[in-house]
């Protein structure tokens, strides 16, 4: 069987799914619903820990939860379409992790809001999503706010847009133990339609770039692998960007340029410096060529991202490449590249609408041929932020 593309249920669908489950479980109608999207970056890889720029999207794939009052008084019952197992959450004992790691994301939450003095009451919960859970299109952050959102119908009470963002880093940090940045839950909470959001990850300010999608469309593809090497890198490729600030008298790589960098006498140190600095710069240009929608720019830089991550950075996979090979020898591409931490994970295509359908058929056989396994296709519109929505359906 040839991958297709993985259909894309609407928002009506998915609190459908979370309502009728939330019935088979509890035995109640929902009375609070929750919606979060899932996000995909633009471009701008590996510069948010050095205080660099990125350019995300959130996207029309959520996370949505339906909720009724606790049958069980001091309990938060949940239950995912995503896993088998049914989580019971004691609000007594918020202090230790709970046992199921996808818990942990909810949990987190609850203990991030009491800590501000909102207190979650009992509750059962179900959830339906169309974000794959690992898929690097960040469903964490969706479950995390969709979860702010929920207790914040359910409690009358209100934090600031920034506070909520906050409090869902810290609940992925502390209770999940997951060492994330900030866009994730950045552009999960504030992103608008047809909108990218440019992200100045020094001081978090945000700015909207227009991103009409008419003439173009996303086509994200799932390589199908997640090397364990993407950790352990992860924290090396940290580490030698401090000692690359360090060796240049800054404390981060955003702070110098190119030609700069030729003070820097090891080689290693010189590259990796090298992609931070040249993706910024890359983060701004494709921000004005979206503005214009100067679609041809916009994909070589993408292009040129991806050869940065992959020559200087090394941070790319045999199968990513492929893909964005692939990717790019098909008419009606302007650009692809991988797309998130890398080892693994995605590649993003930009490409015209109505060739969606014959470059997702092509890639994905030719891909299949070449490693072995087909990828999973999945096309991508821009979408709003996480909100709470009407309980009446
Ligand atoms: P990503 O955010 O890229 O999808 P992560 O590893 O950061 O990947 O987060 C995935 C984890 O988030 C899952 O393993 C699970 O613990 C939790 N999660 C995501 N979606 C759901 C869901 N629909 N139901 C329950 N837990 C979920
Ligand atoms: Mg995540």
């Amino acid at each position: 069987m040839l991958p297709m593309i993985v259909p894309n249920p609407s928002l009506a669908s998915l609190t459908e799914s979370a309502s009728d489950a939330l019935g088979r479980f509890s035995g109640c109608p929902p009375e609070w619903f929750a919606a979060a999207p899932g996000r995909v970056n633009l471009i701008g890889e590996h510069t948010d820990y050095n205080a660099g720029w990125v350019l995300p999207i959130a996207i029309d794939r959520y996370t949505v939860l339906a909720a009724a009052p606790g049958a069980e008084a001091t309990q938060l019952r949940v239950r995912s379409l995503a896993f088998e197992e049914e989580g019971v959450l004691s609000l007594d004992a918020l202090d230790i992790p709970h046992p199921t790691p996808w818990m942990r994301y909810l949990q987190g939450v609850v203990v991030q809001y009491r800590r501000k003095g909102i207190e979650c009451p009992a509750l059962d919960i179900a959830v339906a999503s169309s974000v794959p859970p690992g898929g690097g299109l960040s469903s964490s952050a969706a479950l995390e706010l969709a979860m702010a959102h929920l207790l914040e119908s359910v409690t009358g009470q209100s934090l600031s847009s920034a506070a909520r963002i906050d409090a869902s880093i810290e609940a992925e940090r502390q209770t999940a133990g997951v060492p994330c940045g900030m866009m994730d839950q950045t552009v999960v909470e504030s992103a608008h339609p047809e909108h990218a959001l440019l992200l100045d990850c020094a001081d978090k300010t945000v700015t909207f770039v227009p991103f009409r999608q008419v003439e173009v469309t996303l086509l994200v593809i799932h390589s199908g692998v997640s090397h364990s090497l993407a950790q352990s890198a992860y924290a090396q490729r940290r580490d030698e960007c401090e000692r690359g600030a360090r060796a240049l008298g800054v404390s981060t790589l955003r702070e110098v340029g190119l030609s700069d960098l030729r003070a820097l006498d090891d080689e290693l140190l010189r590259r990796r410096a090298h992609h931070v600095v040249s993706e910024n710069a890359r983060v701004q240009r494709s921000a004005a060529a979206l503005q214009r929608c100067d679609w041809d720019t916009l994909g070589a830089l993408m292009v040129d991202s991806h050869t940065s991550l992959r020559d200087d950075y090394a941070v790319s996979c045999d199968e990513l490449d492929v893909l964005v090979r692939l990717a790019v020898a098909e008419a009606g591409v302007y650009g692809a590249r991988l797309t998130g931490g890398g080892f693994g994970g995605c590649v993003i295509v930009l490409i015209e609408p109505e060739r969606l359908e014959a470059v997702a058929d092509s890639i994905g056989r030719q891909y299949a041929e070449q490693v072995g396994w087909a990828p999973t296709n999945y096309r991508i519109r821009s979408a709003a932020g996480a909100h709470a929505l009407c309980a009446a359906l």
